[in-house]
């Protein structure tokens, strides 16, 4: 049995939103976004979350939602992880990135609502790197808006 577009729509919306109140959660900083993530498996049931800064200083949420699970979970392969920002592409001091840990999980599909503006990174390819990887990306660019509103102090009047 296969749900229709617009069920699956509505799933979409109902995680992001749940992101997003993940992404209110994360310590204040003036120098990092905050995100929210969400490890949803193939039968709708949350495996994980993460946001911003929530076990360290510098974790990611991809990365910490990705770290509460084994990396050879066999559920990661046909889970979705919804990110409210586009998965980073490259970081400083030797860190994974958060594209390449997905890719590295084998996920099946990603889901942003919003991509990282060139304000810290000149061009994230987060995006580029996982489709390329073969994984399905999806956008939400209905709830961009509010994900990008906990951001507002890093993005001035932009
Ligand atoms: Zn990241």
């Amino acid at each position: 049995m296969t749900s229709s577009p617009s069920v699956l729509h509505d799933r979409d919306m109902y995680w992001m939103r749940r992101a997003i109140d993940l992404s209110k959660l994360c310590p204040p900083s003036e120098g990092a976004y905050s995100v929210g993530a969400v490890i949803v498996a193939a039968d709708g049931t949350e495996l994980s979350y993460g946001y911003s800064r929530e076990t360290d200083a510098h974790v990611h949420a991809e990365g910490a939602a990705l770290a509460k699970l084994p990396a050879d979970d066999p559920r990661l392969k046909t889970a979705t992880i919804y990110s409210t920002l586009e998965p980073c592409s490259q970081r400083r001091h030797q860190v994974t990135p958060c594209s390449q840990l997905i890719l590295g999980a084998d996920m099946a599909r990603v889901v942003i609502a919003w991509r990282e503006p060139t304000l810290f990174v000149a061009d994230c390819v987060g995006v580029e790197q996982l489709v390329a990887g073969g994984i399905v990306v999806d956008e939400l660019p209905e709830l961009a808006a509010v994900a990008r509103a906990v951001n507002l102090h890093l993005l001035g009047n932009t």
